[in-house]
């Protein structure tokens, strides 16, 4: 009876020791930052002083922080990939304001990290405030700056809902999630899996829709850090203000363990 008891403990242990290392039980847990515009004055609570967010790149750099691509934290929390290592950062940016290519792009550069911007193609090369797709083309080859779905025109979701019949509501939501990602695969060559619900507005029925729509991870607005106890199609991510200077910002970046 012992001998038969430890065949049967063979193919267990097997299975045990062929689980990925980071199987451990551990949870980590990411800050992502979110940032829309930038510029020399905070006209609105959008905008981060170009000269704030330089300090806020340098404190990261400073106090040992690293920014890693969102794409890998959302690996880990997918569970088909190692946990990021300790203290790390990311950052992305929503809307794809021209200031995206002006003031962020260049510290991009000079600091050497990866950022990813959430876009709405509808506006890119039309509205004046928007970035251009050469200026996009650019940034992406740059290798620094990956680009990912803001829906295609930035809708409030809650409004439309209530506006539209439930199959019109539907098929815009289709379009808006679909017409979105198939616009930026088409124009920059890349394959869109991730999506910024615009206005953090998400429910149930917009989280199944998008991952049907090909998405594997959505983020929101809520001032958490992203782990994997989080659903991973309403990810948290800290909304950036000018006042997030100095201490304030070091604080923020503190509240990753839960
Ligand atoms: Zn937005």
């Amino acid at each position: 009876m012992g001998k038969l008891r430890s065949i049967f403990w063979i193919p267990l242990l097997a299975v045990f020791f062929a689980a990925p290392a980071w199987g451990s039980g551990t949870e980590h847990v990411v800050p992502i930052l979110l940032y829309h515009r930038f510029g020399p004055v905070a006209r609105d609570a959008m905008t981060v002083r170009t000269t704030v967010f330089a300090a806020q790149l340098e404190y990261l750099r400073s106090h040992g922080y690293r920014v890693v691509p969102l794409k890998e934290v959302v690996a880990y929390i997918r569970g088909i990939g190692p946990p990021p290592p300790p203290h790390s950062v990311v950052i992305t940016a929503d809307d794809g304001h021209q200031s995206v290519y002006t003031d962020l792009f260049p510290l991009v550069r000079r600091y050497h990290i990866p950022v990813t911007l959430f876009i709405y193609p509808s506006a890119i090369s039309r509205a004046s405030y928007a970035l251009t797709w050469d200026e996009l083309r650019t940034m992406h080859d740059s290798g620094l700056v990956d680009i990912q779905s803001h829906t295609y025109w930035h809708p409030n979701f809650r409004t439309e809902k209530k506006r539209l019949a439930p199959q019109a509501y539907a098929k815009f939501v289709a379009m808006q999630l679909e017409r979105s990602k198939a616009t930026l695969d088409k124009e920059l060559g890349i394959k869109v899996d991730m999506l910024a619900w615009p206005y953090g507005i998400y429910d149930e029925g917009l989280m199944r829709d998008a991952a049907g729509a090909g998405y594997v991870a959505a983020f929101t607005m809520v001032r958490a850090p992203a782990g994997p106890a989080d659903d991973v199609m309403a990810l948290p991510r800290y909304l950036v203000t000018d006042q997030d200077a100095g201490k304030a910002f070091g604080r923020l970046l503190k509240t990753n363990s839960r």
